[in-house]
């Protein structure tokens, strides 16, 4: 249905992301006139086979974290690329992108480069079309997703002794997106009394979450059923739930999982979950273990993964090559989606079909690093995927997300929750 379109300027400029780094933002304009801006998010606790972030590495710039290098290709380059000729649609444009880079993981253009013109140029082409509909690939059926609300942060993401990653709410049981939103304010808010209560302090990780100096994340989940209660919702799949992302990458060496002061085999980790999950409305753990970690991957699956969603993140990186392995070898149930981390929309929206195909959901992901950019709020509803995490219902490049979903919701009647 698309006809031909040209693209008659793109330039690229480094902005600040919401850790104070360095960043891109992409602007490009189509020959009907059509303006459209992108801002690249940028991870902390990234996948070793993740598409590669280009930097600058000059120490005397930005503690060497400059982008000008990934800047001057999208000027450079890639703007004589794609001003060269018309072009048939998004994924011709992705893969000419691909070819001109020529590493299998853009490392010489720089996946920042490639995937903020690529989510410039999806942008662009939904014109006057809510973006979610441009987007939706043809059968599938557009849904507003359970936001996932990162209201504890610890690992790289804070600076306290807390191991796991991530703690987030879950309003599964919320009647619609705009009660979703609100309870997890509610939540949210409940947490920081309770926390205040306790003598703790309610300081903020990169994600918007509090940060706590807690140690045992059995801990942090018996704090938050209290907030959930405190705010007046049931814990569990009826009210408010729990997912966690470990990030289980982070603190595991020498072959053992470094939680709490143990150090823990892979099947010591795996009943720690087991308890965890049986004793805590916990319906959703992502990177329970580590990306190099297959065996135990396995074996994890094998136990939990009847009852609970295990995502997979670092482990997967949202490449389909790798997804279809895991699929094969009943690896994980689920599978985290990050636009960066395969490094254009057209590839990314490949990783959703195969995990569609294959029954295995999905839970698209801001980075820890963001801009206010909400492409992936539209990006999750047009694949009627049912679950986002986009950190907690507090700071702009957060909330700029769950926003954009309320704003959705107010103009259309979509269905809303998980995708069945
Ligand atoms: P990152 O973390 O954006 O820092 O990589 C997010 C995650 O692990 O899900
Ligand atoms: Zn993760």
């Amino acid at each position: 249905m698309t006809s031909t379109f040209t693209i008659t300027a793109l330039s690229a400029l480094e902005i600040l992301d919401s850790r104070g780094n360095p960043t891109l933002q992409v602007s490009l304009t189509l020959g009907d006139g059509t303006h459209a801006v992108a801002g690249v998010p940028s991870g902390a606790s990234t996948g070793t086979r993740e598409a590669v972030e280009l930097r600058d590495h000059d120490p005397a710039r930005f503690g060497g974290k400059g982008v000008t290098g990934a800047v001057g290709n999208v000027n450079g380059e890639l703007a004589e690329l794609l001003r060269s000729r018309p072009w048939a649609s998004l994924a011709e444009v992705d893969q000419a992108m691909i070819d001109a880079d020529g590493t299998p993981n853009k490392a010489r253009l720089g996946a920042n480069a490639i995937v903020g013109v690529s989510i410039a140029v999806a942008r662009a082409l939904a014109g006057s079309r809510p973006l979610y509909e441009s987007l939706a690939p043809a059968g599938v059926a557009p849904r507003l997703p359970v936001p996932h609300f990162n209201v504890l942060n610890g690992g790289v993401h804070a600076p306290n002794s807390l191991d796991f990653q991530e703690f987030m709410i879950a309003p599964i049981g919320a009647p619609s997106l705009p009660e979703a939103v609100r309870a997890g304010a509610d939540v949210y808010r409940a947490l920081r009394s309770l926390l205040k209560a306790r003598g703790f302090a309610t300081g903020l990780g990169d994600e918007g979450g509090f940060a706590p100096d807690i140690t045992a994340p059995e801990d942090v989940l018996a704090l938050i059923v209290t907030a959930i209660t405190d705010a007046g919702y049931t814990p569990g799949p009826t009210g408010v739930a729990i997912a966690l992302d470990p990030a289980a990458s982070e603190f595991y060496r020498d072959g053992r999982y470094h939680v709490a002061g143990e150090a823990l085999s892979s099947d010591d980790m795996i009943e720690r979950y087991a308890a965890m999950v049986a004793a805590y409305p916990v319906w959703s753990v992502e990177d329970g273990l580590a990306e190099g970690d297959w065996d135990g991957w396995e074996r994890l699956t094998a136990r939990l993964g009847g009852t609970t969603q295990l995502v997979g993140d670092d482990i997967f990186v949202t490449d389909p090559a790798i997804i279809a392995e895991a699929i094969e070898r009943k690896v994980a149930n689920s599978a985290l989606i990050k636009l960066n981390q395969i490094g254009t929309v057209t590839q990314t929206l490949a990783a959703m079909a195969l995990c569609r195909r294959s029954g295995y959901t999905q839970m698209v992901s801001h980075r820890s690093g963001e801009t206010p950019d909400s492409f992936i709020a539209d990006l999750t509803v047009a694949a009627g995927c049912g679950q986002l995490k986009s950190g907690a219902p507090a700071r702009g490049e957060r909330v700029a997300k769950y926003n954009r979903l309320l704003e959705i919701a107010a103009t259309t009647p979509l269905p809303y929750g998980l995708a069945g």
